[in-house]
């Protein structure tokens, strides 16, 4: 017999499989021998109150095993025949649009102009040591993209829950722990989002697809008014219609875009710092608890927002128990974000903490037209890498500090490993950005007791939140809106914010390009 039960019981009650076949067994009434198996079906935290609760919905096999599959697969076909499609970056919008092209019996040429996601992790762990950004293989290049040393946190805004669930089912065929389906925020972690996606490599090149790292995509090839190819720093050619799933960071690609007349339009984003409390700080405030988090629940998570002057300020992207890494693509960029791995067992919390942007919001940028707001980036990142001394060596502020309009004496610890100098934020970043950040953290402060505080510390600057450009296209065919056969996808092209939306864009605009080819 099979059982659902709706439980809201205690932390440690909601363990590990043993622990939660004793509850099953309690609330069902059958005697603990029958029950054979367990699973999980949702599960999230309920910290509202000072008794924290977990919620979960268990299946409960009762003098049976299960014999349901734990995630749904899909059946990939072999495409060694079929038309090709290139693929430029492979990262999630690329990836899953490869795999969406497989299934539709396409055969995906992808191209990635970084290393392989093992090679490439030897350039980003240089960055702390000689505080030098490899062009073409660092946080955001490589296979993977910005993905593959990211969080890996799997949730999304996005309201479609078909299309969501559709995505964490393939991340668990490639071998992503199965509990990301049940939990309301899952997370894979940086240190298993790397075989994961060498997995998703391997299917596209068992099933006729190619892959192909070191490669970036310098211009388009144009035929009829039509894309019907991509041309390459190796001088390779590859010829099919283009998915151009680039990332926010390609600035290389806006350029090349702008300047061969190919419309995109200016696209507002948010800009700000990473801001790191001790982990302990966090559990304490969120569950109410002076000793923290205990034995069974996991580093607590914040998501803070609030309107200043016309405009958002929020907290992006939460790292409980994480790290805060430098993330910029090029030499003389500073630029920071945050991952945590499977555990999230560092003793450090971090989030971006930034403020909404709208690109008439810097009139001065005006005259860069559609590229204002990358300009913008740049300037700051540059600004930032000069503060540093033209190192890695983050400039950061403690909060208290910042907001009080000090210069902090001394820093705490952190997580960042290329190590923090001590600056006043307030003189060198943008005041659009750093009065608003203040008025926003006393807001914080207030709603949640103890979190402005000197024991945190904002590192600067958070400038990659989104892209600052859009590269126009059809809503329905995916297409771009003046150029056939080119299919703009995922975060870089503005129709992403995240890992599962880009995989999620990534399948929609291999369908496209599935029509198209059958027009
Ligand atoms: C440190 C960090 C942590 C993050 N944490 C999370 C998280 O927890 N959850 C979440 O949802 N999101 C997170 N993100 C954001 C997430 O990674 C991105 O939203 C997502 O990866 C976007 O996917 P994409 O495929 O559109 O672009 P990208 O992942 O940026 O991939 C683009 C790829 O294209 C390649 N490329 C660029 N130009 C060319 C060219 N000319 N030729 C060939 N290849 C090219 C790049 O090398 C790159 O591999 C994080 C990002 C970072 C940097």
């Amino acid at each position: 017999m099979i059982k659902e039960l709706q439980l809201r019981i205690l932390p440690q009650e909601a363990a590990n499989e043993d622990a939660l076949k004793l509850v099953a067994a309690r609330e069902s009434g059958a005697s603990i021998q029958s029950i054979q198996a367990v699973r999980v079906i949702k599960r999230s935290i309920d910290a509202r109150q000072r008794t924290i609760f977990v919620n979960v919905k268990l299946r409960v096999f009762i003098d049976e095993l299960p014999t349901e599959p734990e995630f749904e697969s899909v059946e990939y076909k072999d495409v060694s025949g079929a038309n090709s499609v290139v693929v430029v970056g492979a990262g999630p919008g690329g990836l899953f649009a490869a795999l969406r092209l497989i299934e539709l019996g396409l055969r995906p040429i992808v191209l990635e102009r970084g290393k392989n996601v093992r090679e490439r992790r030897k350039d980003v762990s240089l960055i702390a040591k000689e505080h030098r950004i490899h062009g073409e293989s660092n946080y955001c290049f490589g296979e993977g993209g910005a993905g593959a040393y990211s969080d890996g946190k799997l949730y999304t805004r996005s309201k479609k829950r078909g299309s969501v669930d559709k995505i964490l089912n393939v991340f668990c065929q490639h071998g992503a722990n199965p509990a990301i389906l049940a939990d309301a925020h899952p997370h894979i972690g940086t240190d298993k989002l790397p075989s994961v996606i060498e997995k998703i490599r391997n299917r596209i090149i068992d099933c006729g697809g190619e892959v192909h790292f070191q490669t970036r995509m310098d211009g388009l090839i144009l035929s009829d008014g039509k894309v019907v190819g991509v041309q390459t720093n190796t001088g390779q050619e590859f010829m099919g219609p283009v998915i151009l799933a680039t990332g926010h960071s390609a600035r290389d690609v806006y350029y090349y875009l702008y300047n061969n007349k190919i419309p995109v339009e200016a696209k507002g984003l948010a800009m700000g710092i990473r801001l790191e409390h001790p982990q302990l700080l966090i559990d304490q405030i969120q569950y109410h608890n002076k000793e923290g988090r205990g034995e069974y629940l996991p580093a607590a998570e914040y998501s803070m927002v609030t309107q200043v002057k016309d405009r958002g300020v929020y907290s992006f992207c939460m790292c409980p128990g994480g790290f805060v890494v430098p993330a910029g693509s090029a030499p003389e960029q500073l630029v920071v974000n945050g991952m945590s791995p499977a555990n999230r067992g560092s003793k450090w919390a971090n989030s971006g903490m930034v403020v909404e942007i709208h690109p008439e919001d810097f009139p001065q940028y005006a005259k860069y037209k559609e590229l204002a707001l990358m300009k913008l980036q740049e300037d700051l990142e540059k600004k930032c890498w000069l503060e540093a001394n033209q190192m890695q060596t983050a400039p950061a502020q403690r909060m208290s500090d910042f907001v009080a309009g000090r210069i902090s004496k001394d820093l705490p610890s952190t997580s960042y490993s290329p190590g923090l100098i001590t600056s006043d934020l307030n003189k060198w970043m943008p005041e659009f950005i750093t009065t608003r950040l203040k008025d926003g953290f006393r807001t914080f402060g207030k709603t949640s007791n103890g979190f402005l505080t000197n024991e945190a510390v904002m590192i600067g600057v958070e400038t990659r939140t989104s892209s600052p450009v859009r590269i126009v296209r059809d809503r329905d065919s995916y297409q771009h809106l003046t150029i056939k056969g080119l299919f703009p996808c995922g975060e870089g092209a503005g129709y992403a914010g995240g890992i599962v939306s880009a995989a999620i864009d990534g399948e929609r605009c291999a369908e496209g390009v599935a029509t198209y080819l059958k027009s």
